[in-house]
């Protein structure tokens, strides 16, 4: 959430997608990897304002590929990662989609009920009420049914996806230390779920199952990178936490659960005019 960031900033994410064929769509073609290497170069002596969508993706296979660590590619990474903003086709089909969602969630019985009494909930309820958004998530995005279960996590980390089970887990104890309100709890659910979504997303995108024309393939190409190409939180002064935090899967996930957290109780209808 844009104005409490800890509320979700700390949620961590990684999808690692299993057995990947060796001529993915994620590597670059014989011939583009000189190519490739030289805009990796240029990076990092001139930035990345100049460079085309096609050639920030080109550079970014190159460095997936080689599972790269050196220091100057992971310069560029960070880079090119952040130089990646949604489409406004995207953002338009993304905003539908998750409005459309968030009007089951909030006016499903259980949710509101526990809503209205969250602060007197034992873990045991809030965890079924959240289960239950997760299950309307699923409905909603065609994914198949998954999980959601209270752990302790690491660090200040409030949630996370499973990359194994693509399940997720809450740190129930954690969120209840930061207040009695209900918001944080589904904001950081939501932004897990966010990732499930993003994770189905870069599995259609590897098996070659998502359209070309479907406003979210290039999103769901950026999300497949990622599964590599992910930087992880230290700690809030890092500099790989103001990384972590603008790479397009944790913009993606806040953003769509701003959506939806936005939507509770919105009685007009959504202005014409995008935000982002
Ligand atoms: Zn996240």
């Amino acid at each position: 959430m844009r104005d409490a960031p800890t509320l979700t900033q700390l949620a961590a994410f990684d999808i690692r997608l299993h057995n990947i064929n060796p001529l993915s769509p994620l590597r670059p073609s014989a011939g583009k990897t000189h190519e490739a290497d030289a805009i990796i170069k240029d990076v990092n002596k001139r930035g990345v304002a100049h460079l085309t969508h096609e050639q920030k993706i080109l550079a970014l296979k190159r460095i997936w590929a080689n599972a790269a660590r050196g220091t100057a590619e992971e310069a560029a990474r960070d880079k090119l990662l952040l130089a990646l903003p949604p489409s406004q086709a995207f953002l338009a089909d993304r905003d539908r989609r998750a409005r459309a969602f968030a009007k089951t969630l909030w006016s499903d019985t259980e949710v509101k009920a526990a809503i209205s009494k969250w602060s007197r909930l034992s873990d045991a309820d809030r965890l079924k009420a959240l289960q239950t958004a997760i299950n309307l998530h699923a409905k909603a995005y065609g994914l198949p049914g998954y999980k959601i279960s209270n752990a302790e996590l690491p660090g200040d980390t409030l949630g996370a996806f499973d990359q194994n089970t693509q399940n997720l887990r809450i740190d129930l104890a954690k969120l209840r230390r930061r207040g009695p309100g209900w918001k944080s709890s589904f904001a950081t659910t939501l932004h897990e779920a966010s990732h499930r979504n993003a994770y189905a997303l870069a599995r259609k995108f590897v098996r070659d199952q998502i359209d070309k024309s479907d406003p979210r393939y290039r999103r769901a190409q950026i999300y497949a990178l990622q599964a590599i190409l992910y930087v992880r939180a230290k700690s809030g002064t890092d500099r790989s936490f103001k990384i972590y935090k603008r790479q397009p899967s944790e913009v993606d996930a806040n953003a769509f659960a701003d959506v939806v957290i936005a939507s509770r109780g919105a009685t007009a209808p959504p202005t014409p005019l995008h935000r982002r």
